[in-house]
């Protein structure tokens, strides 16, 4: 059906059904002016956004519109995930061009329901406006986190170690086999283009880690040499990454060979993986693993002096300096 034929009201109409999953803390949701929302006593808000657009952040020729909405709330909830937090209430802003009908807006909102759903997120209101070019999506989050348990990035310590949840590489590599567009020939690609299109935010995890301690934290979005920088910079310390440490899944190792490249180059400069990077001492890690054994946790590195910088070790010992390799969208 032609958004034409329903208009703006009549498409709001259409989307806003199920999107209240914790109506204790909802006093108005979609339909006036302003969310009116009850904030949980001595938490600290937390408050994020994040953009997609049509031909920057993804193809409609590789997703379908429910892994997008489904993704473009799933990158939020990272967020939100990695401060340590909970997330609570969204608000969704989206342009649509011509090219876009009824049916694939309500599948896109269909998986951003799905990820509300499963996380206990009120979608709380939005924009709807018409774009003259492509397809953008803007999801902005509010999440909540006890003060005691805030994950920030500056407070990395020396001698922390330095963990990863889950594999790496993963999503980056499914965007390159998706790119090729031959993927359904390889047996081993289903899990890594399903990391790419429809990645899973480690709040879980990110919750574990706060409640046992960890310094700090950072998602991945823009591969691991990126997020260990940012970390490293925003601490004032120096990092030590061991190449062989790093987590990555068999199929991940099958499609590196054949596409040709490292497969660690997919975890270090591949992005979008929406693991959690953080920093722990080793004190509070064993106690935490001991406490948490369905959460996959590896210890990748060390946090060091400043002075030592950001370096990344070879299987061999040969050392190097760790360059952030991810996506800028100015460069
Ligand atoms: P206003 O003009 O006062 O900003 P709108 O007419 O744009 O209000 O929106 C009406 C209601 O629908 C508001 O509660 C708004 O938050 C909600 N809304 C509009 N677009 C969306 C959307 N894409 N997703 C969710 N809620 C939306
Ligand atoms: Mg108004």
């Amino acid at each position: 059906m032609d958004l034409k034929q329903i208009g703006e009201f009549g498409l709001i109409d259409l989307l806003k059904k199920d999107t209240i999953h914790d109506p204790t803390t909802v006093v108005t949701g979609i339909g006036d002016d302003a969310a009116v929302l009850l904030a949980s006593p001595r938490q600290l808000q937390l408050l994020t956004t994040d953009m997609m657009v049509e031909d920057v952040h993804f193809s409609l020729k590789t997703t379908t519109p429910w892994q997008l909405g489904y993704k473009s709330v799933a990158v939020n909830i990272s967020d939100i995930a990695a401060m340590g937090g909970i997330p609570r209430h969204a608000v969704i802003a989206i342009a649509i061009p011509p090219h876009i009908n009824v049916e694939f807006i309500t599948a896109l909102y269909e998986g951003m329901k799905e990820i509300c759903h499963e996380h206990g997120v009120n979608i709380v209101g939005g924009d709807t406006v018409s774009s003259p070019g492509g397809l953008i999506i803007n999801v902005a989050l509010l999440g909540e986190v006890e003060p005691t348990y805030l994950l920030k990035r500056s407070e990395a310590q020396i001698g922390d170690l330095v963990v990863v949840t889950g594999t790496l590489g993963n999503s980056g590599a499914g965007l390159e086999l998706l790119s090729r567009g031959n993927w359904e020939e390889y047996d081993f690609a289903w899990p890594l283009v399903t990391a790419h299109l429809t990645p899973r935010p480690q709040v879980k995890a990110g919750r574990a880690l706060a409640v046992a301690g960890a310094s700090s934290a950072d998602d991945i979005s823009d591969g691991l040499a990126s997020e260990v920088n940012e970390i490293a910079a925003a601490s004032k310390v120096g990092m030590r990454i061991y190449a062989d440490r790093i987590p990555l899944a068999d199929a991940l190792k099958e499609a590196a060979a054949v596409v040709g490249k490292p497969a660690v180059n997919f975890a270090l400069y591949g992005g979008e993986d929406y693991q959690l990077l953080f920093t722990i001492s080793p004190a509070r890690y064993s106690a935490a693993l001991a406490g948490e054994a369905g959460i996959a946790l590896t210890v990748v590195g060390e946090v060091v002096a400043p002075e030592e910088g950001i370096r990344l070790i070879g299987a061999d010992g040969a050392s190097s300096r760790l360059i952030p390799g991810g996506y800028n969208h100015f460069r």
